[in-house]
């Protein structure tokens, strides 16, 4: 095992690998940014190191800076958490070369999976179900492309195959329109990830996003941890996530799990990773994997008791899986939501002094948070500060935690989105299940409308 492991991230996920390495007897190197040099959780670790000013192109996507604290601190290992370099390929290539461990898989499968393309085709020769669409890149040539779109049926939607956070698309839903949105989605794609490589796929209406964790060592042995839900979101930000996901067959699942596990050893996956699909009409259709730990990674970790930092680490450093599929059991129901630095309704962030941080607890209760009462939520980053989970025995114990937990959280000084939580958590269909990725967009628009009338 590791003697010291540099955690190459800030916030929240900072604070939660050096929680697993601390319980597993290793010692941490923080880095941080000018900006974060008096945040709690850099006291927390064993050392740190400020590896640039507040702008993350200066520090937190800093290359050299990372490599030479991993080297200052005789760090074995780096863990990139999720965001700024988890998926960067170059930079896993870099840290193995430089001859520390990269706690996730090999640069050549991140990038691989990377290229929406060729990891929708490695896929599909995994057998993983997936959108209906070109197969392969689009051609130059007009009419091929316009058969492509005639043969999958209107409306498409256009991906950039280098494409990321919810950009580099556009749905499609006359032929009238399609040649013009290839060009300009390939234009748009060129500027912003530097290849004009775009695909076309079948738009699917009213799909629910629906996720595989899995989890996979260097010999071949792979698991997968159960589903998360992740449908209630905005502008394809995930808002609040559930395990398992409510009404879907466990027969499905199992199925899907299973086929998301050969994919694993067919690419020789190592680490953490989630396979997300899109689920419409009884159907999984694959759109993407992530290749690295997730934000919502603790509704499974409460559902299948598994600490999958800890396991990321163990398989990192070339320990065999010590969980088998028959010994995983899902067990009750949890449910996630983010907490960010912003204005509920409008999402203007809203950085700035912690004054009261008055957070809940009790049974099945869990906050994964960085902030306390006098932090100060720095301007540069992404607004989430927080998670706040819970967990019960059936998912109306885990909603009826969860609504009792946010009637408790005091938030001052900075604008939270705890209210927007509460009124989720109060609206009837959530509360059934099973919505889409739709739905959380409909309510908004109401919900903002009484928030004017009021
Ligand atoms: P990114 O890597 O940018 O997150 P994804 O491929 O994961 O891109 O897609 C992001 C979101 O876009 C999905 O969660 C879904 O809401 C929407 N989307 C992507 N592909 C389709 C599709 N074929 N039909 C309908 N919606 C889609």
């Amino acid at each position: 095992m590791f003697g010291k492991i540099l955690i190459a991230n800030r916030g929240e996920i900072a604070l939660r690998i050096m929680r697993a390495c601390r319980a597993m007897g290793i010692k941490t190197v923080a880095v941080h940014s000018t900006a974060d040099a008096n945040a709690m959780y850099v006291r927390l670790a064993d050392e740190s190191v400020c590896i640039g000013p507040a702008d993350s192109t200066s520090s937190y996507l800093n290359i050299p800076a990372i490599i030479s604290a991993a080297e200052v601190t005789d760090a074995e290992a780096i863990h990139p958490g999720y965001g700024f370099l988890a998926e960067n390929a170059d930079f896993a290539d870099r840290v193995e070369k430089s001859g520390f461990t990269f706690i996730g898989p090999r640069g050549d499968t991140i990038r691989l999976m990377g290229d929406k393309v060729n990891a929708k085709e490695a896929m599909l020769a995994a057998g993983v179900p997936c959108v209906p669409g070109s197969d392969g890149a689009l051609p130059d040539d007009p009419k091929a492309i316009l058969e492509m779109a005639r043969r999958i049926g209107y409306p498409v939607i256009i991906k950039a195959s280098a494409g990321g956070g919810g950009r580099g698309m556009r749905v499609v839903r006359t032929e009238a329109a399609l040649l013009n949105s290839v060009n300009t989605t390939r234009t748009e794609a060129k500027a912003a990830f530097g290849s004009d490589k775009v695909y076309l796929e079948k738009f699917l209406e009213n799909p629910r996003h629906i996720e595989i964790q899995v989890l996979s060592d260097n010999f071949q042995n792979a698991v997968y941890l159960g589903e998360r839900d992740c449908s209630m979101q905005r502008r394809n930000q995930k808002v609040v996530e559930e395990s398992p996901a409510p009404g879907i067959p466990r027969k499905l699942i199992e199925r899907l799990g299973t086929r998301c596990v050969e994919a694993c050893r067919r690419i020789g996956y190592r680490g953490a990773g989630t396979f997300e699909f899109l689920y419409e009409n009884g159907e999984f259709y694959f759109i993407e994997m992530n290749t690295r730990v997730q934000v919502e990674h603790p509704v499974t970790e409460l559902v299948t008791g598994v600490d999958i930092i800890s396991e990321q680490i163990r398989i990192a450093a070339g320990e065999r899986l010590s969980i088998k599929q028959r010994d995983i059991e899902f067990k009750g129901h949890a449910i996630e939501c983010r907490i960010n630095a912003e204005d509920p309704f409008t999402f203007r962030p809203s950085p700035g002094k912690v004054t009261t941080w008055c957070m809940p607890g009790g049974p099945g209760i869990r906050l994964d948070s960085h902030v306390y009462a006098g932090y100060t939520v720095p301007p540069y980053y992404d607004s989430m500060i927080g998670k706040l989970i819970a967990y019960g025995p059936d998912r109306e114990t885990a909603l009826a935690r969860m609504r009792v937990a946010l009637s408790e959280v005091a938030i001052d000084g900075i604008r939270s989105n705890i209210p927007l939580h509460r009124r989720i958590l109060a609206d009837s269909k959530f509360n059934e299940g099973g919505t889409t990725i739709h739905y959380l967009e409909e309510c908004l628009i109401n919900w903002t409308n009484e928030n004017k009338d009021a």
